[in-house]
């Protein structure tokens, strides 16, 4: 029945992009293209990542005000708080604003160097629970935040990870985006505890559909995710055949999708990597069409 759109309409399921901005010119036409070919699903926000430790500040303010000046769709900016003071993290926001973006996902950030431990700057939030406070003070943002359901790497306990989303909605987020995840259970259960922690905000799980598998085992190794046996053994020796290896990427993030749709969620966040087509195949299969709601 999840193959059945008529069964699903727009106004049922909502969806978000996340886009990083991009190096080259060529990059940035490919990010402008995939833009342009999900901004007609009507996504609830596309958002645009900030560069480890800031790196990209000015090119994510700049892809920010393309997206405002080129796109009816709520554009919303991520921004971290590591390597920088509260005054110049408050300034990036306060050109947010300028720029026309009215949300914020808020993110700690982590340290420079791959794998080094989280050291906050003297003058600066500590957290991400307390740079959600600092934004409210800068502007009535919107806020969304980062959630773990695999409990992010250097928390103490899954508990006292959960703790801290809590500290974060409490700050004044509205929102939860997870971590990308490859079992619908991972999810599912912690948006029980979640919920049984006393967390109302929607937590929206965040969609990794595979296109490079190589990439992904880094990504999951880096953040904690779970890579399951069942599809290492999937994906290995495909990389030979990269037309049939989309084919199953594609179908293993659709089940994830169906799974979840089942359980009752309605809200999806899609890492689209700046590329339209699995993200949009994706999104038809959960019977978002755009133009209808
Ligand atoms: P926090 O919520 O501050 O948590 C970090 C860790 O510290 C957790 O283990 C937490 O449990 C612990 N902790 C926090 N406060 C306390 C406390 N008071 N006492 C004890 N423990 C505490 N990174 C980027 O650089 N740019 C991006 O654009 C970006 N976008 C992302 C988008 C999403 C949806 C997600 C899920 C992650 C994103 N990240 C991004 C990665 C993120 O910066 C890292 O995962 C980072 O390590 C943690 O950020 P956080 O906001 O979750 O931190």
């Amino acid at each position: 029945p999840w193959l059945a759109p008529a069964e699903a309409p727009d106004a049922e399921i909502g969806v978000s992009f996340e886009f990083f901005p991009p190096k080259t010119e060529k990059m940035a036409d490919g990010l402008r293209q995939a833009v342009a070919g999900l901004a007609p699903l009507g996504p609830r926000f596309v958002s645009v990542t900030y560069g480890a430790g800031g790196s990209t500040r000015d090119r994510t303010l700049a892809v920010l005000r393309e997206m405002v000046r080129d796109h009816a769709v709520p554009v919303a900016g991520h921004l971290t708080c590591v390597g920088a003071s509260r005054a110049e993290v408050d300034a990036v926001a306060r050109d947010y604003w300028q720029a026309g973006v009215r949300h914020i996902v808020a993110l700690r950030g982590d340290a420079a160097e791959p794998g080094g431990r989280f050291v906050p700057h003297p003058e600066g939030y500590e957290n991400a629970a307390a740079l959600v406070a600092g934004l409210r003070r800068v502007a009535p943002f919107e806020i969304s935040v980062a959630a773990y359901p695999e409990t992010h790497p250097e928390a103490r306990s899954p508990q006292a990870d959960l703790d801290n989303l809590k500290a974060k909605i409490d700050a004044g987020a509205c929102r939860a985006i997870t971590q990308f995840f490859f079992e619908a259970e991972s999810f599912l259960r912690f948006r029980d505890r979640a919920a049984a922690a006393g967390i109302d905000a929607e937590i929206v799980p965040g969609i990794l559909p595979v296109g490079n598998v190589a990439q992904a085992y880094r990504f999951a190794e880096m953040c904690g995710a779970r890579v399951p046996d069942w599809m290492r053994r999937l994906f290995d020796g495909l990389d030979a055949q990269p037309g049939a290896r989309a084919m199953v990427t594609t179908a293993v993030a659709a089940a994830l999708c169906a799974q979840l749709r089942a359980a009752g969620v309605s809200q999806f966040h899609f890492y689209t990597l700046n590329r339209a087509d699995a993200s949009l195949a994706l999104c038809r299969l959960l019977g978002r069409r755009g133009g209808e709601s």
